[in-house]
C-alpha cells in the first residue's frame, strides 16, 4: 500500500542549503526556519503519523544530550574562571572586592566546609572564605 502525504509542500521549494533531517536524511527546503532540524510531523492518509524529531530524541539521548552540554559548559567555565587572577595567589581581599570579580562559586569542581569558612577548589587553584572576616584568601597550585 502506498502512503499518500497530506501535507502538500508547496513546489516553490529550494534545497541549494543541503539540509537534511538528523533522523532520517530526508532534505530539508530552503524555505523552512532556519532551526528546523527535523522533518516536519507528516499525517499520512491511513491516519499514521510520523515524528522524525521525537523518534531522534528518545529519552536516554535527550538525557545524554544534556548531560554533555552542561558538562562541557561546566568545563569551559571552570577553565575561564581563575584565569587571569594569579597576581592574588596567597593574598586576602574583602568579600566586597571578590563579588566584584564575578567568580562563580557554583564553578568550583569541589567545595567543602570548615567551622570558620569554606573552601572552593577549582582546576587552577583553590579559594578560601573566611566566615569570621568575611574575607577571601586565593590559593593557586
Ligand atoms: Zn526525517
Amino acid at each position: 500500500m502506498k502512503h499518500i502525504e497530506l501535507m502538500d509542500y508547496p513546489s516553490v521549494n529550494t534545497y541549494v542549503d543541503g539540509r537534511k533531517c538528523k533522523h532520517c536524511a530526508h532534505p530539508i527546503a530552503d524555505q523552512e526556519s532556519k532551526t528546523r532540524e527535523f522533518c516536519r510531523k507528516r499525517v499520512f492518509s491511513n491516519g499514521i503519523t510520523t515524528d522524525c524529531k521525537e523518534k531522534y530524541w528518545s529519552p536516554q539521548r535527550r538525557i545524554e544530550a544534556q548531560k554533555a552540554k552542561e558538562e562541557a559548559i561546566a568545563n569551559a567555565l571552570l577553565k575561564e574562571d581563575l584565569n587571569g587572577l594569579e597576581y592574588l595567589n596567597n593574598i586576602q581581599i574583602s568579600w566586597n572586592s571578590f563579588v566584584e570579580l564575578g567568580l562563580q562559586l557554583t564553578h568550583a569542581l569541589k567545595n567543602y566546609q570548615t567551622v570558620d569558612g569554606a573552601t572552593f577548589i577549582f582546576n587552577l587553584g583553590y579559594i578560601i572564605i573566611n566566615r569570621q572576616t568575611y574575607s577571601v584568601t586565593f590559593k593557586f597550585n
